[in-house]
């Protein structure tokens, strides 16, 4: 089966953009909140992520690196993942710096998937009952300001992300519960049990 992944890409990426937007705009109501001069990135949280669509994006990314530097990302992938399935309850126990954060900062930024993006600020999630879930923004944030009145509303984009998610899903009779961290993502181009993406404009198989 052969689908033009790019079809699916290209609306993801333009939510990111819109996503973007939103959050720098809120984040100039916060004295410019920004990454900027962070003693403590958040990088080495676990953080799972749970789309195909952003796994392709951020693969995308990680095929433009040149060799040498997907060697050292995969190598560092293999770490990562190994200390993750060593730990009870990784999510709450195990702090590695993903291996995509060099010096601080990561290097496949513009590919960064959702959480990555919206984890600085503190946001909103409603629910289809309309019950708002709320994140209180990063530590350094709630250092600045504590808590605060007006988040990012991340509904509508989530939803949009989904929406592209379940059309592709669709597409590929992908049904298979999909939960991993962006060390697995980029191991799954090693795997030959795992996504199979031979070009980057395909998807054959998986
Ligand atoms: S993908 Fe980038 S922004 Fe996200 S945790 Fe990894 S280094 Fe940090
Ligand atoms: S989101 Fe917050 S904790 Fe993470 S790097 Fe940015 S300022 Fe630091």
């Amino acid at each position: 089966m052969y689908i033009e992944i790019s079809r699916y890409t290209d609306r993801l990426k333009d939510v990111y953009e819109r996503l973007d937007s939103a959050y720098d705009e809120l984040a100039l109501k916060y004295d410019g909140f920004s990454c900027n001069g962070c003693e403590k990135v958040c990088c080495d949280r676990v953080f799972i992520h749970f789309t195909l669509i952003e796994h392709f994006h951020l693969l995308e990314g990680f095929r433009k690196l040149s060799p040498e530097k997907r060697e050292s990302v995969l190598e560092r992938a293999e770490e990562y993942n190994r200390g993750f399935s060593e730990t009870a309850h990784p999510e709450e126990n195990f702090r590695m710096l993903c291996p995509l954060c060099e010096e601080n900062r990561c290097i496949l930024y513009p590919y960064r998937p959702l959480l990555c993006r919206v984890y600085g600020l503190p946001g909103v999630l409603r629910k289809q009952t309309g019950e708002p879930l709320g994140f209180p923004g990063c530590w350094r944030f709630q250092d600045l300001h504590g808590e605060v009145s007006e988040p990012l509303d991340r509904t509508a984009f989530f939803s949009e992300v989904a929406g592209i998610e379940k059309e592709l899903r669709e597409k590929l009779t992908y049904f298979q519960r999909y939960r991993k961290t962006v060390a697995q993502m980029i191991l799954d181009e090693k795997r030959k049990d795992g996504l199979i993406m031979r070009t980057y404009d395909f998807f054959e198989g998986y």
